[in-house]
C-alpha cells in the first residue's frame, strides 16, 4: 500500500473575514471574547475613517456570532463557510441605494462582488457596482420595512440573526420605526451599524448603540497587507502607494492596481494648460472631464484634494524619503511641492470644494469646469513670484 491512513493529509483551508483586517486584531480578539461569553451588545456601531476596514470587522463579528464550531470562529463549520461566501441565510445587509422602491436583497449579487473585491470600499466604489450615481443615496423606507419583516422571523439555520447596516449616515429621518426596533431588538437579533462619519449619524443612533471605534491603520501593518496582495512589488513601491492612498486601504490598493495612474496624467494635462493659460487645451480638458460620469468626476476631484495634501507633506518633508523614485504619484507630488506655494494649494483646494458642491447641485458641468480651469490658471500664475 502506497499510503497509510495517517499519510493522507486533508488540507482544509480555514477562511476568516478577519484575515484581511489590518491593525485591528487585538481589538477583534477582545470582541470575540465577549461574543463567546454571550456579552456582545445586540445593538452596536463600528466607527472608523474611510478605508479602515469597518466592514471587515463587522463581518468578522458576524462570523463569530453565527459560527457553530467549538472555538468561535472556527473557520471550517458550515456557518463559517456560508458567512465567508456571504450566503448565510441569517446574515442580512442593508446599504444605500439610489432607488427608493428597491430593496437591498435585490442587489445582494452586486453587494457580494463588491465585498469580495473591495472590502475596504467607500460609497462611490459601491455605486460603481450599481452603475449609478450616489447623489440620491439613501436607505429607504421600503428597505426598512423589508428588514423589519425579515428580522422578526425566526432565524433559518442559526440561533441568531445578524443585520449589518452599512453607512447608516444614509438613513433618512423617516427611519424612526427602524431605530425603535434597533433600540430593543428581539433576543435572537444582533444589529451592527458600520459608519464612517459620526457627525452625519442620527443622535438616537449614537446614544443607543454601543460604539466601537477603529484605530487608524499603522503603516507597518498596511505594508504587510499590500505585500500579501501584490507580492512582486518592492517595499518602497508599497510605501509610496500607502502614502498616496492617504491612510485609506482601498485607495492604496487602487494606486497599486493602476500602474499608470490615469489621474496623474489628467492632472498633469490640466496643470500644463493652466500654467500657460492655453484656452484650447483647457477647453479640451474640460470636454474630457465632462465625458466622465458623475461619480468619476467626483472621485477625480476628491483625488486631487488628497494629492494636494501629499504635496503639502512633501513640502514640509513629512513623507519618509524612500520610495519616491518609483511611484508616479509621489514623484509628481514631490515635483509640485517645489513649484506651488502653500497659499496656491489652499486656494486650489477651495476651488475644488466649490466644484464638488456645484456637482452635488447638478450644475452645468462644462460651464462650471471652464470657470474652474480659468480660476485655477489665475491662482497658478498669480503667486509665481512667491516661490
Ligand atoms: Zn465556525
Amino acid at each position: 500500500m502506497l499510503f497509510g491512513k495517517d499519510d493522507i493529509i486533508v488540507n482544509v483551508k480555514k477562511e476568516f473575514w478577519s484575515d484581511q483586517l489590518v491593525s485591528q486584531h487585538n481589538f477583534l480578539d477582545k470582541l470575540e471574547k465577549t461574543i463567546r461569553q454571550h456579552q456582545f451588545p445586540h445593538f452596536s456601531l463600528v466607527l472608523g475613517r474611510p478605508g479602515n476596514g469597518q466592514l471587515l470587522l463587522a463581518l468578522a463579528i458576524a462570523q463569530t456570532i453565527l459560527c457553530t464550531g467549538d472555538e468561535k470562529p472556527c473557520g471550517s463549520c458550515e456557518a463559517c463557510y456560508k458567512v465567508n461566501k456571504l450566503i448565510h441565510p441569517d446574515l442580512h445587509f442593508s446599504f444605500p441605494l439610489n432607488n427608493p422602491k428597491e430593496t437591498c436583497q435585490q442587489h445582494y449579487k452586486e453587494w457580494r462582488s463588491a465585498l469580495w473585491e473591495k472590502p475596504f470600499m467607500g460609497i462611490s466604489q459601491w455605486f460603481s457596482y450599481l452603475d449609478g450615481d450616489s447623489k440620491n443615496a439613501n436607505i429607504s423606507v421600503t428597505e426598512i420595512s423589508n428588514v423589519l419583516n425579515t428580522l422578526s422571523l425566526k432565524p433559518f439555520e442559526s440561533e441568531n440573526s445578524v443585520l449589518i447596516v452599512w453607512l447608516p449616515e444614509y438613513l433618512g429621518k423617516d427611519s424612526n420605526r427602524l431605530l425603535k426596533f434597533f433600540e430593543e431588538p428581539p433576543d435572537h437579533v444582533f444589529i451592527i451599524l458600520v459608519a464612517e462619519n459620526q457627525e452625519l449619524l442620527l443622535p438616537t443612533v449614537l446614544s443607543r448603540a454601543q460604539v466601537f471605534r477603529l484605530n487608524a491603520i499603522q503603516m507597518d501593518d498596511a505594508i504587510k497587507t499590500l505585500a500579501s496582495i501584490q507580492p512582486n512589488r518592492k517595499p518602497d513601491e508599497l510605501i509610496s502607494a500607502w502614502l498616496a492612498g492617504n491612510g485609506n486601504m482601498q485607495q492604496a490598493m487602487d494606486v497599486l492596481e493602476n500602474e499608470n495612474n490615469p489621474s496623474v496624467e489628467q492632472l498633469r494635462k490640466l496643470l500644463q494648460s493652466a500654467y500657460t493659460y492655453n484656452v484650447n487645451e483647457l477647453t479640451g480638458w474640460v470636454e474630457q472631464f465632462a465625458s466622465l460620469n458623475k461619480e468619476e468626476q467626483k472621485n477625480f476631484l476628491q483625488w486631487i484634494q488628497q494629492f494636494l495634501s501629499l504635496v503639502i507633506m512633501e513640502k514640509f518633508k513629512l513623507n519618509p524619503g524612500e520610495g519616491i523614485q518609483n511611484n508616479p504619484v509621489l514623484l509628481y507630488a514631490n515635483k509640485l511641492s517645489n513649484s506651488l506655494t502653500v497659499s496656491q494649494i489652499e486656494q486650489w483646494n477651495e476651488l475644488i470644494n466649490d466644484a464638488l458642491l456645484f456637482l452635488q447641485r447638478n450644475a452645468n458641468v462644462k460651464l462650471m469646469m471652464t470657470n474652474f480651469s480659468i480660476k485655477l490658471s489665475h491662482i497658478l500664475r498669480k503667486d509665481k513670484s512667491l516661490n
